[in-house]
Formats: structure tokens, sequence, C-alpha cells
């Protein structure tokens, strides 16, 4: 498995495509994705810090650090950081554990400037491809519901909050695969071709 930067890993989807001139793609899902995606990911982000807010001496208590000081604030950042760092490795490596061949037919995209994500350098089936992109969503929101079940409101809210806004674009890519792909395509990258 290699790292490999956005830009390679365009030139090579572009490459593998040219030798299958009947294929077609479907880049243009990113113009509605980037439009409806910032403002719902900034609610969502806005919803999370008013129940910070309103939770603020909780979250002081449970790490033990006193309110209102320089100390909190850095303490709340470093929270964030290593939970996003911690819910982006399990979501990558979930993407990797669920595509076929595994290892042997991934790469890590690296995005400028702190995004990476896994992705495949084989044809896919669309039934493969719907798995791929959705497995990360449900399996960390299922390891959510102790949280929620066991009183930790707050904790599985931040969770919730993050698990989605890392997953929008696979939520997105989704359901826009399953209404406009036919259903026996095979898929690389943005391309796609139908089987005979
Ligand atoms: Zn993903």
């Amino acid at each position: 498995m290699k790292v490999i930067t956005e830009h390679v890993f365009s030139n090579l989807i572009c490459k593998v495509s040219e030798n299958y001139p009947n294929c077609n793609i479907y880049s243009h899902w990113k113009t509605a994705y980037k439009k409806y995606i910032t403002p719902i990911n900034c609610v969502l982000y806005a919803a999370f810090g008013v129940l910070l807010a309103k939770n603020i001496s909780q979250i002081c208590s449970v790490f033990n650090i006193e309110e209102v000081n320089i100390q909190l604030f850095f303490c709340l950042v470093l929270i964030a950081v290593v939970s996003l760092i911690t819910l982006t490795i399990l979501h990558e490596s979930i993407h990797l554990l669920i595509l076929p061949h595994k290892i042997k037919t991934a790469v890590i995209v690296y995005k400028f400037p702190f995004s990476i994500s896994v992705e495949h350098c084989v044809w896919l089936r669309k039934s493969q491809k719907l798995f791929v992109l959705i497995s990360p969503v449900l399996l960390i929101s299922f390891f959510v519901i102790p949280f929620f079940i066991f009183h930790h409101y707050l904790l599985g809210c931040w969770l919730v909050v993050l698990n989605i806004s890392l997953a929008w674009s696979d939520i997105f890519s989704f359901f826009y695969i399953l209404k406009n792909i036919p259903r026996r395509a095979l898929m690389f990258g943005n391309f796609y071709q139908c089987q005979r």
C-alpha cells in the first residue's frame, strides 16, 4: 500500500480510464456536495458549540480543570484535535478493511493540508463501492450507541457530530451512486463502465 498525493491519484485514475474508452465520468456531484455540505457541517458544529457551552462545568469536572481559564481553552482544543485524528484513523481503517483484497488494492491519498483518505486501485462493482462507502459511518454509529445507553450524552453527541462531519462525502456519494449509477456498473475513482 502506497501513500500518494491527490494530484498523483487523479493522474492515475485518468490514465486507467484512457484504457476504457466507453467509461463515463460522474464528478458533477461535487458541485452539489459543496453547495449543501459546508452549511450543514457549520450547523452541526454550531449545535455542538451550544451543547459544550451549556455543559462547560460538567466537562471541567470530568477533566479536573478550573473553569474559565486558558487551561480550559487548550484542553478543549486538545480534546477536539485528538478525537478528530482518532476518529479519522478509525474511519479510514474501516474503509481499508472493507475493501475487497484490502491492502493490495488500496492507496492512501494525502490531501493538502491535513486530510487523508483510503482509495481503491481496482474496478469495484457498484454494490462493493456502496458497501465500502457506507461502512465507516454505520459501524462507528453502532459503537456510539452505548454512550447514550449509559447516559454519556455529551460525549455521545460529540462523537455523532464528528462521525457525520467526517463521513458527509461518503454519505453523499452513497446516495448519488445508488440513485444515478446503473446497477451492473463497475467503478474506479469517479469513472464507471457498464458490464455487458
Ligand atoms: Zn470515508
